[in-house]
Protein backbone atom coordinates (compact mmCIF):
# COMPACT_ATOMS: atom_id res chain seq x y z
CA UNK A 1 0.00 0.00 0.00
CA UNK A 2 1.03 3.96 -0.40
CA UNK A 3 0.96 4.83 2.82
CA UNK A 4 0.68 3.97 6.96
CA UNK A 5 -3.07 3.21 7.91
CA UNK A 6 -4.25 2.63 3.92
CA UNK A 7 -4.06 -0.95 4.43
CA UNK A 8 -5.56 -0.58 7.76
CA UNK A 9 -8.83 1.38 6.51
CA UNK A 10 -8.87 -0.61 2.70
CA UNK A 11 -8.34 -4.44 3.73
CA UNK A 12 -7.55 -4.44 7.71
CA UNK A 13 -11.15 -6.76 8.37
CA UNK A 14 -10.08 -8.89 5.55
CA UNK A 15 -6.30 -9.10 7.17
CA UNK A 16 -8.22 -10.14 10.73
CA UNK A 17 -9.88 -12.75 8.70
CA UNK A 18 -6.89 -14.13 6.94
CA UNK A 19 -5.02 -14.13 10.42
CA UNK A 20 -7.29 -16.05 12.28
CA UNK A 21 -7.08 -19.05 9.50
CA UNK A 22 -3.69 -18.91 10.27
CA UNK A 23 -1.99 -16.90 7.16
CA UNK A 24 1.14 -15.37 7.54
CA UNK A 25 0.62 -11.34 7.06
CA UNK A 26 3.22 -8.65 5.71
CA UNK A 27 2.26 -4.90 5.47
CA UNK A 28 4.88 -3.28 2.71
CA UNK A 29 4.46 0.57 2.88
CA UNK A 30 5.76 2.63 -0.24
CA UNK A 31 6.14 5.85 2.60
CA UNK A 32 6.36 6.71 6.38
CA UNK A 33 3.97 9.19 5.45
CA UNK A 34 6.60 12.19 6.30
CA UNK A 35 3.34 14.72 4.49
CA UNK A 36 1.06 13.61 7.58
CA UNK A 37 1.12 16.86 10.00
CA UNK A 38 0.48 20.13 10.36
CA UNK A 39 2.34 20.78 13.12
CA UNK A 40 5.69 18.26 12.99
CA UNK A 41 8.91 18.64 10.05
CA UNK A 42 8.51 15.68 7.62
CA UNK A 43 11.39 13.65 9.63
CA UNK A 44 9.26 14.12 12.85
CA UNK A 45 6.27 12.92 11.25
CA UNK A 46 8.09 10.26 9.34
CA UNK A 47 9.30 8.77 12.83
CA UNK A 48 5.85 9.05 14.22
CA UNK A 49 4.41 7.33 11.58
CA UNK A 50 6.62 4.03 10.99
CA UNK A 51 6.21 3.20 14.88
CA UNK A 52 2.80 3.64 14.49
CA UNK A 53 2.02 1.47 11.01
CA UNK A 54 4.32 -1.16 13.21
CA UNK A 55 2.55 -1.03 16.02
CA UNK A 56 -0.93 -1.32 14.48
CA UNK A 57 0.95 -4.61 12.30
CA UNK A 58 1.54 -5.82 15.55
CA UNK A 59 -2.10 -5.75 16.46
CA UNK A 60 -2.36 -8.34 14.08
CA UNK A 61 1.00 -10.28 14.04
CA UNK A 62 2.09 -9.10 10.40
CA UNK A 63 5.57 -8.23 9.49
CA UNK A 64 6.03 -4.37 8.52
CA UNK A 65 8.23 -2.69 6.07
CA UNK A 66 8.54 0.69 4.92
CA UNK A 67 9.73 1.26 1.22
CA UNK A 68 11.23 4.34 1.78
CA UNK A 69 9.44 6.54 -0.60
CA UNK A 70 8.08 9.89 -0.18
CA UNK A 71 5.10 11.07 -0.09
CA UNK A 72 3.30 12.62 -3.00
CA UNK A 73 6.47 11.18 -4.58
CA UNK A 74 5.51 7.64 -5.46
CA UNK A 75 6.18 7.10 -8.81
CA UNK A 76 6.82 3.78 -10.99
CA UNK A 77 10.29 4.25 -12.08
CA UNK A 78 13.12 1.79 -12.08
CA UNK A 79 14.95 3.06 -9.00
CA UNK A 80 11.61 3.02 -7.02
CA UNK A 81 10.72 -0.63 -9.00
CA UNK A 82 13.77 -1.88 -7.26
CA UNK A 83 13.30 -1.00 -4.07
CA UNK A 84 10.06 -2.77 -4.10
CA UNK A 85 10.52 -6.08 -5.67
CA UNK A 86 13.81 -5.94 -3.14
CA UNK A 87 11.39 -5.65 -0.22
CA UNK A 88 8.67 -8.12 -1.26
CA UNK A 89 11.65 -11.05 -2.05
CA UNK A 90 12.28 -10.32 1.55
CA UNK A 91 8.97 -11.63 2.46
CA UNK A 92 7.77 -13.73 -0.50
CA UNK A 93 3.95 -13.73 -0.99
CA UNK A 94 1.76 -15.86 -2.21
CA UNK A 95 -0.86 -13.35 -2.23
CA UNK A 96 -0.50 -9.67 -2.44
CA UNK A 97 -3.43 -7.08 -2.17
CA UNK A 98 -2.79 -3.60 -3.62
CA UNK A 99 -4.68 -0.12 -4.59
CA UNK A 100 -7.14 -0.24 -7.00
CA UNK A 101 -5.31 0.86 -10.59
CA UNK A 102 -7.78 3.90 -9.97
CA UNK A 103 -8.15 5.54 -6.78
CA UNK A 104 -8.75 8.92 -6.20
CA UNK A 105 -4.57 9.61 -5.15
CA UNK A 106 -1.96 8.91 -7.61
CA UNK A 107 0.30 8.21 -4.93
CA UNK A 108 -2.32 5.12 -4.44
CA UNK A 109 -2.29 4.49 -8.39
CA UNK A 110 1.59 4.71 -9.15
CA UNK A 111 2.28 1.87 -5.83
CA UNK A 112 -0.62 -0.04 -7.51
CA UNK A 113 1.23 0.17 -10.93
CA UNK A 114 4.86 -0.73 -8.66
CA UNK A 115 3.08 -3.63 -6.85
CA UNK A 116 1.64 -5.20 -10.56
CA UNK A 117 5.14 -4.73 -12.13
CA UNK A 118 6.76 -6.25 -8.91
CA UNK A 119 4.44 -9.29 -8.60
CA UNK A 120 5.78 -9.68 -12.28
CA UNK A 121 9.48 -9.44 -11.69
CA UNK A 122 9.66 -11.15 -8.05
CA UNK A 123 10.91 -14.57 -9.79
CA UNK A 124 12.50 -13.28 -12.70
CA UNK A 125 16.34 -14.64 -11.74
CA UNK A 126 17.63 -11.65 -14.05
CA UNK A 127 15.95 -8.77 -12.16
CA UNK A 128 18.46 -7.85 -9.78
CA UNK A 129 17.21 -5.20 -7.54
CA UNK A 130 20.97 -4.03 -7.15
CA UNK A 131 20.77 -3.90 -3.01
CA UNK A 132 23.66 -4.76 -0.81
CA UNK A 133 22.59 -8.70 0.29
CA UNK A 134 19.96 -9.00 -2.04
CA UNK A 135 16.81 -11.28 -1.67
CA UNK A 136 16.66 -14.18 -3.40
CA UNK A 137 14.02 -14.20 -6.79
CA UNK A 138 10.68 -15.83 -5.57
CA UNK A 139 9.39 -19.20 -6.90
CA UNK A 140 6.29 -17.97 -8.53
CA UNK A 141 4.19 -15.12 -9.21
CA UNK A 142 1.64 -14.63 -6.43
CA UNK A 143 -1.82 -14.27 -7.08
CA UNK A 144 -2.65 -10.09 -7.20
CA UNK A 145 -5.98 -8.57 -5.51
CA UNK A 146 -7.05 -4.98 -5.68
CA UNK A 147 -8.46 -3.28 -2.54
CA UNK A 148 -11.55 -0.92 -3.69
CA UNK A 149 -10.59 2.17 -4.38
CA UNK A 150 -11.45 5.39 -1.54
CA UNK A 151 -14.77 5.73 -1.83
CA UNK A 152 -15.28 3.02 -4.44
CA UNK A 153 -15.40 5.27 -7.18
CA UNK A 154 -13.27 6.42 -10.22
CA UNK A 155 -11.98 9.38 -11.94
CA UNK A 156 -15.74 10.82 -12.79
CA UNK A 157 -17.24 9.91 -9.61
CA UNK A 158 -18.73 6.81 -10.60
CA UNK A 159 -19.05 3.41 -8.65
CA UNK A 160 -16.15 1.03 -9.83
CA UNK A 161 -17.61 -2.51 -8.45
CA UNK A 162 -15.95 -5.02 -6.69
CA UNK A 163 -16.05 -8.44 -7.98
CA UNK A 164 -16.38 -10.07 -4.41
CA UNK A 165 -16.98 -8.72 -0.99
CA UNK A 166 -15.54 -9.86 2.26
CA UNK A 167 -17.97 -9.57 5.35
CA UNK A 168 -15.56 -8.29 8.12
CA UNK A 169 -18.80 -7.76 10.77
CA UNK A 170 -16.98 -10.12 13.16
CA UNK A 171 -13.29 -7.88 12.60
CA UNK A 172 -14.76 -4.53 12.66
CA UNK A 173 -13.85 -4.40 16.31
CA UNK A 174 -9.98 -5.57 15.44
CA UNK A 175 -9.74 -3.28 12.76
CA UNK A 176 -10.91 -0.09 14.47
CA UNK A 177 -8.29 -1.12 17.41
CA UNK A 178 -5.88 -1.42 14.56
CA UNK A 179 -6.24 2.06 13.07
CA UNK A 180 -6.67 3.43 16.33
CA UNK A 181 -2.87 2.74 16.32
CA UNK A 182 -2.05 5.49 13.86
CA UNK A 183 -2.94 8.39 16.97
CA UNK A 184 -1.25 10.93 15.04
CA UNK A 185 -4.19 11.15 12.30
CA UNK A 186 -6.58 10.21 14.66
CA UNK A 187 -5.81 13.18 16.42
CA UNK A 188 -5.22 15.28 13.54
CA UNK A 189 -8.62 14.54 12.18
CA UNK A 190 -10.48 15.18 15.73
CA UNK A 191 -8.88 18.52 16.17
CA UNK A 192 -10.12 19.03 13.22
CA UNK A 193 -13.54 17.90 13.00
CA UNK A 194 -14.36 17.95 16.80
CA UNK A 195 -15.59 14.20 16.68
CA UNK A 196 -13.48 11.08 15.97
CA UNK A 197 -13.78 11.43 12.26
CA UNK A 198 -11.10 8.89 11.26
CA UNK A 199 -12.87 5.39 12.61
CA UNK A 200 -16.74 7.26 11.91
CA UNK A 201 -15.56 7.89 8.62
CA UNK A 202 -13.66 4.02 8.16
CA UNK A 203 -16.79 2.53 9.62
CA UNK A 204 -18.95 4.56 7.59
CA UNK A 205 -17.16 3.13 4.20
CA UNK A 206 -17.40 -0.38 5.93
CA UNK A 207 -21.19 -0.10 6.35
CA UNK A 208 -21.98 1.39 2.52
CA UNK A 209 -20.30 -1.54 1.28
CA UNK A 210 -21.95 -3.71 3.49
CA UNK A 211 -25.07 -2.45 2.53
CA UNK A 212 -24.45 -2.80 -1.11
CA UNK A 213 -23.41 -7.04 -0.22
CA UNK A 214 -26.26 -7.62 2.49
CA UNK A 215 -24.82 -7.63 5.75
CA UNK A 216 -23.37 -4.95 8.68
CA UNK A 217 -19.76 -4.18 7.38
CA UNK A 218 -17.44 -5.29 4.32
CA UNK A 219 -14.60 -5.01 2.27
CA UNK A 220 -14.50 -5.10 -1.36
CA UNK A 221 -11.87 -6.89 -4.26
CA UNK A 222 -10.83 -7.31 -7.36
CA UNK A 223 -8.31 -10.03 -8.52
CA UNK A 224 -6.03 -9.06 -11.40
CA UNK A 225 -6.74 -11.75 -14.58
CA UNK A 226 -4.33 -10.77 -16.80
CA UNK A 227 -2.53 -12.82 -18.77
CA UNK A 228 0.43 -14.23 -16.39
CA UNK A 229 -0.67 -14.01 -12.88
CA UNK A 230 -2.33 -16.77 -11.15
CA UNK A 231 -6.07 -16.80 -11.88
CA UNK A 232 -7.18 -19.21 -8.72
CA UNK A 233 -9.58 -17.61 -6.63
CA UNK A 234 -7.27 -18.54 -3.68
CA UNK A 235 -8.37 -15.15 -1.37
CA UNK A 236 -11.95 -16.13 -2.43
CA UNK A 237 -11.74 -19.62 -1.42
CA UNK A 238 -9.94 -19.07 2.40
CA UNK A 239 -12.05 -16.48 2.88
CA UNK A 240 -15.24 -18.73 1.57
CA UNK A 241 -17.30 -18.46 4.79
CA UNK A 242 -17.56 -14.11 4.90
CA UNK A 243 -17.39 -13.89 1.06
CA UNK A 244 -20.25 -11.65 -0.08
CA UNK A 245 -21.57 -10.94 -3.92
CA UNK A 246 -23.47 -8.01 -4.63
CA UNK A 247 -27.01 -7.83 -3.90
CA UNK A 248 -29.29 -7.60 -7.09
CA UNK A 249 -31.03 -4.38 -7.48
CA UNK A 250 -35.24 -5.37 -6.97
CA UNK A 251 -36.42 -2.51 -8.96
ZN1 LIG B 1 -3.02 6.53 1.13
Amino acid sequence: MAHPDDAEILIGGTLFHLKALGWELGILTMTSGDCGSATHTREEISRIRYAEAKAAAETLGAWYECAGLMDVEIFANAENQRRVVERMRQFNPDVVITHSPVDYMVDHEETSRLARAACFALSMPLYQTRQIAPAKPTVATPALYYADPVEGIDLAGERLWPQFYVDITETIEPKKEMLSCHASQRDWLRAHHGVDEYLNQMARWAAGYGEECGCNFAEGFRQHLGHGYPHSPVLQQALSSQLKSRKQPTE
